[in-house]
């Protein structure tokens, strides 16, 4: 059985992470899609909202399992048997970070991270692009599914 986990904070989850997880699900027996719980970080939506959202995105992949984490996440991976932490890069600036982390994570437990280079359709896409648009009542349909673009009027209604 091999389980790995798509980390990451998911606020909200655009068709580039759904991307990545669906293509992740197809290398891999499970993938657990964990948003991480940061106090010192508050999102937009509530860790409760990101997870529902990921659940509603997923609900077609068997093979998809979302849960919530904190602290360490080489700590969930142990305890969960997941065995590879999956990460996407979408341009060279992503990379120097990811490296750091990726090389501390293996440091700390030596679990293994895979990285998946983004499609490239969904390449200029992130949460915090999406959360602006969505902000100044800019159209994101093409950016997140429906349930998703509903919540975030919701929220800046
Ligand atoms: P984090 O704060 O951990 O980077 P994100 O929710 O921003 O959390 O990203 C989680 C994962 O999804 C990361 O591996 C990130 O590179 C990837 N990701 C984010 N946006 C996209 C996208 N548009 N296409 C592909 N992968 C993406």
């Amino acid at each position: 059985m091999r389980r790995v986990v798509c980390p990451g904070s998911f606020d909200p989850v655009t068709n580039g992470h759904i991307d990545i997880i669906g293509r992740t699900a197809r290398q891999y027996d499970e993938v657990v899609a964990a948003v991480l719980t940061n106090v010192h970080k508050k999102g937009l939506f509530t860790v409760e909202e990101k997870v529902a959202m990921l659940r509603e995105c997923t609900a077609d992949l068997d093979n998809v399992r979302v849960a919530q984490f904190n602290g360490l996440l080489v700590d969930f991976c142990r305890e969960n048997g997941i065995s590879a932490i999956i990460r996407s890069l979408r341009s060279v600036s992503d990379f120097d970070y990811e490296l750091q982390i990726a090389q501390m994570n293996y440091r700390l437990s030596g679990v293994e991270t895979l990285f998946m280079t983004a499609n490239p359709q969904y390449s200029f896409l992130s949460s915090s692009l999406v959360r602006e648009i969505a902000q100044y009542g800019g159209d994101v349909s093409s950016l997140v599914t429906p349930n998703v673009e509903q919540r975030l009027r919701d929220k800046y209604a």
